[in-house]
This record gives C-alpha cells, structure tokens and sequence, in this order.
C-alpha cells in the first residue's frame, strides 16, 4: 500500500452489515455511495462506483454527498451507518459519535 496524504477533515463511511435491514434507505438518500446487495444488505460503493462487498469495508465521502450520507445515517433503522475522519479514525457521525 502507498502512501496517501490525506486531509485533517477527509470523511470516510462504512456500515455494520450485521445490523443492516436491508430496507434500503440508506441507497434511497445517497445512491451514489450506497447500494444492496443480491444478499439484501447495503454496502458501500468506490469511488468508481464499484460495489465493496467487503463487510466493513469504507468509502470515502465526497463533500457534496455529506448531508446525503448524514441524512442516512440519521435515518438508518439498523444504526449501523458509521462516518468518521480518515486522520484520527473517530467517528463524527454515527452510533458511536459524541453528539
Ligand atoms: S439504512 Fe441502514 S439498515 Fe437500512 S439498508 Fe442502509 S445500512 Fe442497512
């Protein structure tokens, strides 16, 4: 893995697919960055728009797509939508955040 510099406020998201639904509000706010799979559960997409099938695995947040994914987050029926920051690695928004 090479090196990446990285910004003090680059946002990266990723879901807990062991509490995922799979009611899909999470593609309906942000299709762009989520998307279910054939297996009902949401997972995140690349920035090539490749879906990770990973479990766990993250995304990085465009800016224009934050309020999107808060809204998710917000909205997620299974709280298992986590946004934190790629420098510090503490979720900002999300179960685990501070608010
Ligand atoms: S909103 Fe949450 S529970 Fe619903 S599909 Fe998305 S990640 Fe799963």
């Amino acid at each position: 893995m090479s090196p990446q510099t990285t910004h003090d406020e680059d946002l990266e998201v990723w879901i807990d697919q062991g509490l995922c639904t799979g009611d899909g509000i999470c593609a309906e706010y942000a299709p762009e960055v989520f998307e279910l799979d054939i297996d009902g559960l949401a997972y995140v997409k690349s920035e090539q728009d490749e879906l990770l099938q990973e479990p766990g695995s993250t995304t990085r947040v465009p800016l224009e797509l934050l309020t999107d994914v808060v809204d998710s987050v917000k909205k997620c029926p299974g709280d298992c939508i986590h946004v934190r920051r790629v420098s510090d690695q503490v979720e900002v928004y999300g179960p685990e955040a501070d608010d």
